[in-house]
């Protein structure tokens, strides 16, 4: 497995097509912008050494000792260990980690390949296990890419103006496929070594080209990364205080366009299979909706430890509303964790012998996120103050003329540094910023995805039935 270092140089013997802000970049990977999100992910390379309990596992495949990032959920206890793992690296770096959504995707196409292949004679999972065993070897981190642009919501991709808008097979050649389109909001995506492509919804056979899994290098031919903004981004390039803590906010998600990228036949895992497209994203997204109690549960031990410390060095921690609003703070969090080790302690295993959370569960936990996030963020706004979006800049404070004045007058508890007390602040302030929230708000499906499979999953006939028995409504 590789470190944190290592797995920094591996990303900078690629070669992406990168743009941000209009330029592309001939170093992506020393770009100011990019470079907290590269070593959020480097810490997970980095835990495998010092954590090895909690973040690598047994490959069932090989034997060997494998991140757990690259690893089959083989029993309840990898789903449960998984959650853990999620909110000890959450809790390390404050901010999202990314490389979830690669393990998540590992999974979904693994079972998906497995029925399609027992369903239709097809060799996808062998193809799979093959590339696996190398992501196991190697240590790769892959993005889950699956997100289409969409165009016309109301209409289906083969009926778009332009066909584009969904990622399609364009070419079926005997050595491969082609494909093109493009994907949005792509966690990690920059800093991954490969992209996992993956259908967005399920197909009837019109739409068969559509329903499109495969594997694509980061530097393949025809792929073009294109880096999002996020609130208050040019903070990085300013550095100092005032850009917050050296991790950075979410996943740096990117826009991937694939212009007629060739995909080898080994790294194809559906190709047309329309049917079995909405079982591939109901499978991962119930997984990674279930991760969504652990990271973030990290995420907010660590603004909630700063939340109180504010409240300390504004000298209202004793006040018992603030402890209450605290202690609200601290139910919410924990009960979004307590779903996510639910639904991992409720999974079921498939046919390709790995385990699926318990779908309702899942999809509840990141339904309760998609609010409870906002909720945890209003809380850390009340106690903190109005502070949060007023706190003059940096510079100011570095200011020969004014800096010792603001340090006298935005002084708190005596003993506690001033600059400490604006680092508090610029972390409550990005941590509860827009790109925080709407992550947390859409990351993973927005909440009518959610909503859909809950109501789906809730089984309403059955506790009809269960009404009239109980009640004694007539015959059941
Ligand atoms: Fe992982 Fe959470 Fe980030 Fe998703 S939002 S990639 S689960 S850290």
């Amino acid at each position: 497995m590789m470190t944190g270092p290592e797995y920094v140089q591996s990303l900078k013997r690629r070669r992406p097509r990168v743009f941000y802000k209009g330029e592309r970049l001939q170093a992506p990977y020393d770009h100011p912008a990019l470079v907290p999100h590269v070593r959020t992910a480097s810490v997970t390379y980095d835990l495998a050494h010092s954590h090895p309990d909690v973040l690598t596992a047994t490959s069932h495949l090989t034997g060997a000792k494998v991140s757990r990032f690259t690893h089959l959920f083989w029993s309840v206890d990898d789903l449960v260990k998984k959650i853990g793992m999620l909110r000890l690296i959450g809790q390390e770096t404050g901010t999202c980690f990314q490389r979830c959504v690669g393990v998540d995707a590992i999974n979904a196409i693994w079972s998906t390949s497995f029925d399609i292949d027992r369903a239709k004679g097809t060799d996808y999972h062998v193809r799979f296990r093959r590339f696996l065993e190398r992501v196991q070897r190697e240590d790769v981190m892959c993005a889950g890419a699956m997100t289409d642009t969409k165009g016309d919501r109301s209409l289906a991709p083969w009926k778009q103006a332009d066909p584009d808008l969904y990622v399609r097979i364009v070419e079926r050649r005997a050595d491969g496929i082609v494909i093109r389109g493009a994907k949005t909001h792509i966690t990690g995506a920059v800093n991954s070594h490969e992209l996992l492509v993956m259908p967005t919804l399920g197909v009837p056979p019109e739409g068969a080209d559509y329903a499109v899994a495969c594997a694509v290098p980061i530097d393949a031919p025809g792929v073009t990364v294109v880096f999002g903004r996020q609130t208050n981004d040019e903070r990085k390039m300013e550095g100092g205080v005032d850009c917050g803590t050296s991790f950075g906010i979410v996943g740096g998600e990117s826009t991937l366009i694939f212009d007629d990228v060739f995909v080898p036949t080994e790294r194809v895992f559906m190709a047309g299979e329309g049917e079995f497209a909405g079982l591939l994203v109901d499978r991962f997204a119930a997984w990674h909706r279930a991760n969504y109690g652990g990271c973030k549960a990290g995420n907010a031990d660590v603004l909630l430890g700063a939340t109180a410390l504010l409240a300390e060095v504004n000298g209202t921690i004793g006040n018992a509303i603030v402890k209450d609003k605290l202690t609200e703070m601290v139910h919410l969090v924990e009960t979004n964790f307590g779903g996510s080790v639910g639904s991992s302690a409720l999974a079921k295993q498939l046919a390709a012998g790995n385990w699926l959370v318990d779908p309702l569960l899942a999809n509840t936990v990141k339904q309760n996120v998609t609010r409870f996030v906002y909720q945890v963020a209003r809380l850390a706004h009340d106690i903190g103050g109005g502070i949060l979006s007023t706190l003059p800049s940096d510079a100011d404070f570095q200011s020969a003329e004014i800096g010792g004045l603001l340090r006298k007058y935005f002084a708190g508890k005596q003993g506690f540094d001033t600059d400490d007390k604006r680092k508090l602040i610029r972390y409550i302030e990005q941590m509860t910023s827009v790109s925080t929230l709407v992550e947390a708000l859409h990351g993973a499906g927005s909440p009518q995805a959610q909503r859909i499979v809950m109501l789906r999953q809730g089984n309403l006939q059955e506790k009809a039935k269960l009404a009239r028995r109980v009640i004694g409504l007539g015959k059941v």
